[in-house]
């Protein structure tokens, strides 16, 4: 058998000479995780962003043609931590050719209420908020890739160092910034409750105004509760994202003499200056401080 396997295996060599030219089919989830797809993976992938910058994530469902992209990849990238809800789709579009990397699955997880007034706890998805969990997205991915594609080991390693040396500047800006502030103003009123990796890392107490998600609206208790709070503790401004009913913001503005201190980018990559990372990041922090202090 094996003398008859030789010359056939050569003349397939010679037949097909361009072997650099195969890239990994990479189907992404989560714009944070195109990103670092994209930076990592360099001219080995191709990566096909299937949740689009400034979409919500919490309200996305995979379109026929998305699944057709999955089905082309070896690779699905998946926030991860219970964002998603259609996993089972995206397994049977790939039809088990492919590897769903849940990602944050792999980073440590803060839990929360799972709806308003509700008891049962959930996994919080939101862990790019922290710019030390996309410091650890990024190995995870340079990895995976490397396990995938063992002969671009290399360039993996290289493109992955030069891209968490930036993610490290930004996380060493970040903490420079967030200590222009005092412990006692870092109180941070947001529309939906995904700050708390965020909170977790450089030292802030939250509230929502939502919950967990962007779909659900919060009840007046909860509203009323929180105009108490801001009020008790002197919050100077809180923050919305475009998602939120304007009327519960004004009610809470008009209630407590706190000011809209602006609009973040909570969930991901958006337009302008949040389309990439470090520009979501930069924008939320400088928004976030400036109108606290
Ligand atoms: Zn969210």
């Amino acid at each position: 058998m094996k003398k008859l396997l030789l010359p056939s295996a050569w003349l397939l060599a010679s037949l097909c000479p361009a072997p650099a030219a195969t890239r990994i089919n990479i189907a992404s989830f989560s714009t944070i995780l195109t990103e670092i797809a994209e930076k990592v993976g360099g001219d080995h992938v191709t990566v096909f962003a299937l949740v689009k910058p400034g979409v919500d994530p919490h309200e996305y469902e995979p379109t026929p043609s998305d699944l057709k992209r999955v089905s082309d990849a070896q690779l699905i990238l998946t926030s991860g931590k219970h964002l998603e809800n259609y996993l089972n789709k995206l397994q049977e579009a790939s039809g088990g050719k492919a590897e769903l990397l849940k990602v944050g699955d792999l980073l440590p997880s803060l839990t929360m209420k799972a709806e308003e007034g509700s008891s049962g706890m959930t996994l919080d998805p939101h862990w790019w908020n922290s710019v030390t969990n996309v410091e650890q997205a990024t190995r995870v991915v340079r990895d995976e890739l490397s396990r995938l594609d063992p002969a671009d080991k290399a360039d993996f390693a290289k493109n992955a160092e030069a891209y968490l040396a930036q993610l490290d500047d930004l996380n060493r800006w970040v903490k420079r910034k967030v200590a222009e502030l005092p412990r006692d103003k870092r109180k941070l009123v947001t529309s939906h409750d995904a700050f708390q990796y965020f909170a977790r890392e450089y030292g802030f107490s939250i509230s929502a105004i939502e919950g967990v998600s962007t779909e659900t609206e919060p009840s007046n208790r909860h509203v009323a509760e929180l105009i108490d709070r801001i009020r008790k503790e002197g919050v100077k401004a809180i923050f919305t994202e475009s998602t939120l009913n304007p009327k519960v913001t004004k009610e809470i503005t008009r209630e407590t003499g706190a000011k809209v201190g602006g609009v973040l980018d909570v969930d991901g990559l958006g337009t302008v200056e949040a389309s990439t990372y470090e520009g979501m990041v930069r924008h939320n922090v400088s928004t976030i401080v400036d109108a606290l202090k």
